[in-house]
């Protein structure tokens, strides 16, 4: 049997093929993208770069001292291939490759769903970012004042 060039390539990774078709050399199913190492399952939180995506998810480090666990988060950025194209909230599969650029060495190979209230808690971050900005403007605002009446 001869392989025809465009056949998806079989990663030995338990992942669902992508339907469409594309021309990313990048891509781990059309590409030359060869994937190794680490796979990891997290939620894309941007998007605004161009065929990268931010993605995080959260685990568990346990402190000695305390004997208790503590949340951490890691952040990566992983290459999102056109044929994939994941959005912001996606729950997706990643996979570690070669390094892509100075920043990226993973690279996103399934989207497993959406994470549920991922907008509530998008928008939440945002209005916490918002209070805090509005405390440092009226700390600022208040030393400003103390000069004028010094
Ligand atoms: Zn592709």
């Amino acid at each position: 049997m001869v392989k025809t060039k465009m056949e998806v390539k079989n990663m030995g990774i338990k992942v669902e093929r992508p339907k469409e078709k594309c021309n990313d050399s990048n891509c781990p199913f059309h590409g030359s993208l060869k994937c190794r190492g680490r796979i990891f399952t997290g939620t894309i939180i941007l998007t605004n770069m161009q065929k990268t995506a931010t993605v995080e998810w959260e685990h568990r480090y346990f402190l000695r001292k305390y004997e208790r666990y503590e949340k951490r988060r890691s952040r990566v950025k992983a290459h999102n291939p056109g044929c994939l194209n994941a959005q912001d909230g996606d729950i997706v599969k990643i996979t570690e490759c070669r390094p892509l650029s100075k920043t990226k060495n993973f690279v996103i190979v399934g989207i497993l769903g959406k994470e549920k209230g991922f907008k509530e808690k998008m928008e939440a971050q945002e209005e916490s970012k918002v209070k805090k900005e509005v405390k440092k403007a009226e700390e600022q605002t208040d030393g400003a004042e103390e000069e004028v009446t010094v």
